[in-house]
């Protein structure tokens, strides 16, 4: 069974809490908490290192680039 690795952060504070609480313990306002999926982006909290991503660079959509990079398969 795998677990979901959602977190709640406070929108007023930033505290991450392991899973929906009412009432943020960091700053003590209610309905601050905001459900937040790691895989949506953020990175990993304060102190922890990402095991997966990598840097990527974006082409701004007015297109500086003009070809997609090529991957050699070795199929002729
Ligand atoms: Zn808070």
């Amino acid at each position: 069974m795998a677990k979901a690795r959602t977190q709640f952060i406070c929108q007023n504070c930033g505290t991450v809490h392991a899973r929906w609480v009412g009432k943020c313990e960091g700053c003590n306002q209610w309905n601050t908490i905001v459900e937040e999926d790691p895989m949506g982006g953020i990175g990993g909290g304060p102190g922890r290192t990402p095991k997966k991503g990598r840097p990527v660079a974006l082409t701004k959509l007015s297109g500086e680039i003009e070809d997609a990079p090529r991957i050699m398969t070795g199929i002729s």
